[in-house]
C-alpha cells in the first residue's frame, strides 16, 4: 500500500503543511498568524500533522516575556519521494525526503537508439537499486515526481510532440504515465521539466517571496516560465519554448523552426559556439588553444569570464541578445523577481551580468524593481522540482 493514500489530511492541515514546508521550524502562533484562526483551531491541524507523523517538536522559541513556544519541524524522513527527469540526452534519478534533500542519486545517458520501453525500464531498475542500497519499500514513498522534455497530456499519459522532435519517435503517444505507474507500484505526478524546475523555485527557492516570477533557462535553448499569484501564465504545451522562438531580427539566421533571427540564433549554447568557433577561424586570437570544432561551452565561458577578448566579446553579444528577449517579456508581464538559470549564467557570471545590465539599460525609464537572481535555488533542479510537485499536489497547490 503506498503511503499517500495514507497521508488524508484535513483542509487545514494542507494549508498548516503549505506553510510549515516553507520554512525551517514554527510555532503554533506562527501558524495561527499564517491561517488567520484562533490558537485552537490551529493547534488542532498542528496536532494532525504531528498525528501524521509530518511534524515532531524542535525545540523552543525565544520569547519576549511568559512561557516559551514550542517549536515544530517538518520530520522529513517520514516519507520519501522517488524524483526523475527525463531530458533529451539524459535521464536523472534520486531519492528526496521531504524537505527535498537527496538521499541517493544516479543518472545515464540517454541515446539516440535508446526506445521508451529501454529507458523506462532503467528507471524501474534504479528505483529497485535506490531502494535496496536505502532498506526501503515502495510503501516507505509517498509518490514519484516526473519532469519530461515535453508537455504531457494528464489525461491522456502521454506527451505533446514538442516544437522540434529532439527524441526517439517512439515517445510521441507513448504511454508513459501507465507504463511507469505499473514498473514502479506508485502514483506518479509529472509535469513539464520546465513547469517542475519553475515550481521549484517560486514555492521553495527564490521566487517564493515573490508574487509574480519569470523563470529562464539558458542552454542548448531558451525556455521560459512566467508565474503569477502560484499559477503559470500561458501553460499551453509549447509556450516555454517560445521565449527562445521570439523573433529579435526578421532579417536574421534561418532557426531550426523555419521562422528568421530567432532569440535561439543569438543567445543559446550551439550560437554562442558556432559563433566563437567562425571567429577563431577567421584568424581571431584566444587565449583557448583547442581545435576550434572541438572548444566547448565551459571553456569559452571560462575564457570569456578570464578576459579573452573574443570570448568576452562574443559572450557578450548572446547576453546584449537575451537583454532585448528578456526585455521584451519584463514589460509585458511586470515580474517581480527574474531568475535567469541554466549552464550558459551558471558558468559565465559575464553572461548574467551583460544580459541584466542591457535589460536595465532599456527599461530604466519604465520600471527598475526588477529583482533579478543568478541561478535557481537547487542543483539538480528539473529533476528536484519533479519532487517538489508530488508536495505541491499533498498541499494543493498544482
Ligand atoms: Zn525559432
Amino acid at each position: 500500500m503506498c503511503s499517500l493514500k495514507e497521508l488524508r489530511l484535513s483542509d487545514g492541515a494542507k494549508t498548516a503543511l503549505s506553510y510549515i514546508l516553507r520554512h525551517d521550524a514554527v510555532t503554533k502562533a506562527d501558524v495561527c498568524r499564517y491561517m488567520d484562526l484562533g490558537p485552537s483551531t490551529a493547534g488542532k491541524y498542528v496536532s494532525e500533522l504531528c498525528d501524521k507523523g509530518l511534524l515532531v517538536e524542535s525545540g523552543v522559541a525565544d520569547s519576549s516575556g511568559g512561557r516559551r513556544p514550542l517549536l515544530y519541524r517538518l520530520n522529513s524522513a517520514r516519507y520519501l519521494i522517488f524524483c526523475v527527469d527525463i531530458s533529451t540526452i539524459y535521464c536523472e534519478m534520486a531519492v528526496v525526503d521531504m524537505s527535498l534533500d537527496v538521499r541517493i542519486l544516479d543518472s545515464f545517458d540517454i541515446r539516440e537508439n535508446d526506445t521508451p520501453d529501454s529507458v523506462i525500464s532503467r528507471i524501474i531498475d534504479g528505483f529497485t537499486h535506490f531502494c535496496m542500497r536505502l532498506g526501503v519499500s515502495s510503501a516507505d514513498f509517498l509518490a514519484a515526481g516526473v519532469s519530461v522534455f515535453s508537455s504531457i497530456r494528464n489525461e491522456h499519459g502521454v506527451l505533446y510532440r514538442p516544437i522540434i522532435q529532439y527524441m526517439s519517435e517512439e515517445w510521441e503517444d507513448y504511454p508513459i504515465l501507465d507504463r511507469l505507474k505499473a514498473g514502479l507500484g506508485l502514483p506518479i505526478f509529472a509535469e513539464k521539466g520546465m513547469n517542475a524546475t519553475a515550481r521549484l523555485e517560486y514555492n521553495y527557492g527564490k521566487g517564493r517571496h515573490s508574487r509574480s516570477m519569470l523563470y529562464v533557462r539558458c542552454g542548448m535553448n531558451l525556455r521560459s516560465v512566467i508565474m503569477k499569484d502560484g499559477d503559470i501564465i500561458g501553460d499551453s504545451p509549447f509556450a516555454e519554448d517560445a521565449f527562445g522562438h521570439m523573433v529579435i531580427d526578421y532579417d536574421g539566421p534561418r532557426c531550426r523552426c523555419g521562422q528568421y533571427g530567432c532569440l535561439n540564433c543569438y543567445a543559446s549554447i550551439p550560437a554562442v559556439l558556432d559563433s566563437f568557433r567562425k571567429e577563431v577561424k577567421r584568424g581571431r586570437g584566444t587565449s583557448i588553444s583547442a581545435d576550434p570544432d572541438s572548444i566547448g561551452i565551459e571553456q569559452v565561458c571560462n575564457a570569456a569570464d578570464a578576459g579573452d577578448e573574443a570570448a568576452s566579446a562574443i559572450i557578450d553579444n548572446a547576453a546584449r541578445m537575451l537583454g532585448v528577449g528578456l526585455a521584451n517579456c519584463i514589460r509585458m508581464f511586470s515580474p517581480e523577481t527574474v531568475i535567469l538559470a541554466g549552464l550558459l549564467p551558471e558558468k559565465s557570471k559575464r553572461y548574467y551580468d551583460v544580459a541584466t545590465a542591457s535589460v536595465l539599460d532599456r527599461l530604466s525609464i519604465a520600471r527598475l524593481d526588477v529583482d533579478f537572481r543568478r541561478n535557481g535555488s537547487f542543483s539538480h533542479s528539473l529533476m528536484i522540482g519533479a519532487g517538489s510537485t508530488v508536495l505541491d499536489h499533498i498541499i494543493e497547490l498544482a
